[in-house]
């Protein structure tokens, strides 16, 4: 445990407060009751002096309060699924979980919107939401885990995005906490607004560091009538990118456009046993929705922009036993990529669509210039990769190798006019490459702004800059 000098132990004062705000049935205080509030998907662990469960904003503007007064650090936690170390409290100081304040506020159809608490699951507002015949668009594969206020601070989304956007495109306000102790709401309950600097995109993404969401509003979508699957298989990587571009191009937007590439496809192959064809050098998941009586006709659209040359199968599934033998492919990958490497180190990055092929001719390149497999796949219509290294653990030389061929992805990303990450965030994991993304000046402001919000730096210090 490091306990900076910002953080010493908490005091029998600090204890008694935080008793006092929570009660005692919503505070931790024994090493072992925190240890499990300690880590998140990025495998860090850290021990916090101290988790609480808050159940109202009033609870955390008063525990901001005594953070600042007893300069101790503040790290908001939803559900600790984030890949890259955000909630790990490696400075020490005190976890405040929301998993206890997860109610669903208001649904409001003729506004097309939703008023959550933070701490509700995505894939319960999805469920109540749906019952009034609507969605929240970001669709993270951990939705059933994890929260609507870890989706807001890591901006998280799935395949979904390339048609209805990220958390920055569907929400509406929010209420916060900001690090200095104040209240303040941000947004709108309307689906225009220019009032005001947009501190609602600010805060998402921000990853704690800035404020402390207490509630969000939210924006709706019906939820489409019906939906069609199609699977294309191309010779290599440049046939489906340029597949992808197509598809983009023309008017009706897929609401998935997933991709996987030759490596990744041996490796699914040999795993699951796929029935596809031997020369198959990449393929595109790819899901249209819409109205019930107009959906085949858009599905016909998208499978003719995506008969490019190169193309060597394009199949339309014609039932559900059929959509899940097609998505077999792409949800064999992870338990695949587990059993042939011990560890993998997943690189959540994005580069234009257009640059793709480049990309990933480039990666295979790297992998052969450093002896590591890399194998890819990911969201395509936003070009939004995840890079895979393959690496073992136990072996010092190839975890060397595997650090000097991360260092030339993320350059080759940056060359190629792309971010170091799509939507799984910073953190602790990629803050040290930040600043080859973003110029001096630029991350000047960024502290500026830090600053204004979090003057004594006591929410998620050290997560987001490079050190
Ligand atoms: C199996 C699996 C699949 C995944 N799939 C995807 C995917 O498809 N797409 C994707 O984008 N991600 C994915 N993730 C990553 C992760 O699930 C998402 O980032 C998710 O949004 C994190 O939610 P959480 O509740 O676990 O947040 P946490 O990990 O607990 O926290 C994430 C960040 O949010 C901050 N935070 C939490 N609550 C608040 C609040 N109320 N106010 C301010 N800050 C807050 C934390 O401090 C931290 O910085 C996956 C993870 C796993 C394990």
């Amino acid at each position: 445990l490091n306990t900076s000098r910002q953080n010493p132990e908490l005091g029998p004062v600090s204890i008694r407060q935080l008793r006092r705000i929570f009660g005692r049935k919503n505070l931790l205080t024994d090493p072992a009751d925190c240890w499990p509030y300690g880590y998140d998907n990025s495998r860090r662990q850290a021990l916090p002096q101290a988790v609480v469960f808050a159940s109202d904003a009033e609870q955390v503007k008063a525990l901001v309060e005594l953070c600042n007064r007893d300069r101790i650090n503040l790290i908001a936690r939803g559900r600790g699924t984030g890949t890259t170390g955000a909630t790990v409290p490696d400075r020490g100081g005190i976890v405040l979980s929301f998993e206890r304040m997860d109610r669903i506020l208001e649904i409001n159809p003729d506004d097309r919107l939703a008023v959550v608490q933070p701490g509700v699951t995505n894939e319960a507002l999805q469920n109540a939401v749906g019952e009034a015949g609507f969605f929240w668009p970001p669709d993270p594969t951990s939705a059933a885990v994890c929260t609507v206020g870890g989706n807001l601070a890591y901006n998280s989304a799935g395949p979904r995005a390339v048609k209805y956007g990220t958390p920055r495109e569907n929400t509406l306000g929010l209420k916060a906490v900001t690090g200095a102790g104040r209240a303040i709401q941000t947004g709108v309950r309307t689906t225009k607004g220019v009032v005001g600097y947009d501190l609602t995109r600010l805060l998402i993404g921000s990853e704690g560091t800035l404020a402390i969401i207490t509630e969000a509003t939210l924006k709706l979508t019906p939820l489409p009538e019906a939906r069609r699957t199609l699977q294309a298989v191309y010779q290599d990587m440049q046939a489906a990118a340029t597949a992808v571009a197509a598809v983009m191009a023309q008017p009706v937007i897929p609401c998935a456009l997933e991709f996987i590439d030759g490596a990744a496809i041996d490796l699914v192959r040999d795993y699951a046993g796929l029935d596809l064809p031997a020369e198959a050098g990449a393929m595109l998941m790819i899901e249209v929705d819409g109205p019930a009586d107009g959906v085949d006709a858009l599905a016909e659209r998208i499978a003719r922009a995506a008969e490019v040359e190169g193309a060597i199968a394009i199949h339309l599934a014609a039932d559900a036993g059929e959509v899940q033998r097609l998505w077999k492919a792409r949800k064999a990958l992870s338990p695949a990529l587990r059993k042939v490497a011990p560890k993998k180190i997943n690189e959540d990055v994005a580069v234009p669509v257009s640059r793709m092929p480049e990309f990933i001719d480039r990666l295979q390149e790297l992998g052969r210039r450093h002896q590591i497999t890399i194998v890819n796949f990911g969201h395509a219509g936003n070009g939004n990769i995840h890079v895979n290294l393959l690496v073992n653990p136990d072996d010092p030389e190839e975890m060397r190798r595997a650090e000097a061929c991360l260092d030339g992805v993320f350059d080759l990303v940056l060359q190629l006019g792309g971010t170091l990450s799509g939507e799984h965030g910073v953190g602790l994991e990629k803050r040290d490459y930040v600043d080859r993304e973003i110029t001096t000046e630029t991350l000047a402001l960024m502290r500026a702004i830090k600053h204004q919000f979090d003057p004594n730096g006591i929410l998620n210090p050290g997560k987001g800059f490079p050190p």
